[in-house]
């Protein structure tokens, strides 16, 4: 088939909208705030970025590129061949290139300011090679690597979960970047909330009733067949999670939100029996039964006596309780009535949360550190450019809490903007960065993944 060669001035079009699902070439510069010298998911943009944190407002502003094998992401343009799609659902890029290759080198631009700046590290690497301290692999096997929180394969996506098709790979990027475990968790209320007008993730409709339950359980169901389809082993305890190791990927079957309870306990030890799962974050865009959220107004001060109800079954049935996107009242009362640790699965600190802001302060941390629990370091590209950066962003975060109480939450391929860990094939450059910012081997193999072990082996049993 002979592809359709867009370019940008043609992008935005009833032209580029009617291209979906075909065939298409297109030339563009590659951004991503990861330093590996490939890349399997970065943006395609018109013109070379000046920074990690450049990028358009607007949606259709670059195109995100999920390839079928690693790209190297050389200084200038790169010609991309793939399928061309385009959302039906609200999302932070309006156009994705899928299965994307290479064509031939378009021919080098004059090497640039600017280009240097965008290319970064990755001038001195002239192939995919990567230089891996033997010491980063040796701690990725010694200590099994988990991610706290992840939407790996595209499992955050509605329409992808209702039509079952679509998903990329999981196992295999776990493979390659030494993770052992994946917390993958399906978005409960992914059918009521989209990004509104002023780009962030809001609830846009009320649920119809048996609406998120019926949804939840397709969405347990999926996970369960994309874990099966791809060899993924899901743990459901201890004995599960100590034989995980790096190049056997498993899973942890984890819910973003548990609306899919709507408001009766009986949902929750159907979902542990039936779907295995193990991590329950109890709140995520939407208000729901359970409490507050930091991006909405509160309406519930903090955690309801329904959600203290299922933060007490989940420590009956052994299941894993996760704050993330909770108020600071709502942490605290789940702290008050819990009686193993929780966990905090992706966020980063800062001195002063803003309004509505996803980060949390140090009090909001200690909250978690005291119950014994972890908190999962994420890695959005506005917040840590680089992995140095972000390491860093982890080794602060231990300053304030202790060295036992921080873990690695990705939000894998559910992150409205880049992320410095776009795939699990950068895990290796953020173990690299924690050793240079100064953590042994035992300390990296607590952040990477033996906290949450101990939080898991604490509730799960
Ligand atoms: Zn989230
Ligand atoms: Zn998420």
């Amino acid at each position: 088939m002979i592809p359709m060669r867009l370019d940008w001035s043609g992008v935005a079009t009833a032209h580029t909208d009617d291209a979906d699902g075909t065939l298409v070439e297109l030339l563009g510069f590659p951004a991503t705030g990861t330093i590996a010298p490939c890349a399997t998911h970065f943006l395609l943009l018109p013109e070379a970025p000046c920074c990690a944190g450049c990028l358009p407002g607007d949606p259709t502003g670059a195109v995100e590129v999920f390839a079928a094998a690693p790209v190297p992401l050389r200084l200038g343009a790169l010609r991309l061949q793939g399928r061309w799609q385009v959302a039906r659902e609200p999302r932070s890029w309006h156009y994705r290139l899928q299965d994307a290759r290479t064509m031939e080198a378009p021919g080098w631009r004059a090497v640039t300011r600017r280009g240097v700046l965008a290319a970064g590290p990755l001038m001195c690497l002239a192939t995919c090679a990567r230089a891996e301290p033997q010491e980063v692999r040796a701690v990725l096997a010694a200590s099994p690597a988990i991610d706290i929180h992840s939407h790996a394969g595209g499992i955050a996506g509605v329409t992808r979960m209702r039509s079952g098709v679509g998903f990329s790979p999981i196992a295999d990027p776990m493979r390659a970047g030494g993770l052992a475990v994946a917390c993958l968790a399906v978005v409960s209320d992914g059918p009521t909330h989209h990004i509104a007008a002023d780009g962030l993730i809001h609830p846009y409709r009320t649920p119809e009733p048996g609406e998120l339950a019926a949804y939840g359980a397709l969405a347990f169901r999926r996970l369960q067949e994309v874990a099966h389809a791809q060899g993924l082993a899901v743990i459901a305890d201890a004995v599960g999670l100590r034989a995980a190791r790096a190049g056997v990927p498993s899973a942890i079957i984890a819910a973003e939100g548990a609306d899919f309870l709507e408001g009766r306990l009986d949902g929750l030890a159907d979902a542990h029996a039936r779907w295995t799962l193990r991590h329950l974050q109890l709140t995520h865009y939407r208000v729901n039964e359970l409490g507050d959220i930091q991006t909405e107004a509160p309406v519930h001060d903090g955690l309801t006596d329904f959600g203290a109800d299922v933060v007490r079954a989940c420590n009956r049935l052994g299941i894993v309780v996760d704050v993330a996107h909770g108020t600071l009242p709502l942490v605290r009362r789940a702290a008050a009535v819990t009686t193993k640790p929780l966990v905090l699965s992706h966020t980063s600190l800062t001195r002063a949360p803003g309004p509505r802001s996803r980060q949390i302060s140090v009090e909001h941390a200690k909250v978690i550190a005291g119950t014994g629990g972890v908190i999962g370091v994420w890695p959005p590209a506005s917040i840590y450019p680089t992995l140095p950066a972000m390491a860093a962003g982890m080794a602060r975060l231990v300053d304030a809490v202790g060295i036992d109480h921080v873990g690695l939450g990705t939000d894998l391929r559910g992150l409205v903007g880049p992320s410095v860990l776009p795939d699990y094939d950068a895990l290796p450059g953020l173990a690299e960065a924690l050793l240079a910012a100064g953590f042994n081997a035992a300390e990296m193999g607590k952040l990477l993944g033996g906290n949450y072990a101990r939080v898991f082996l604490a509730s799960v049993g």
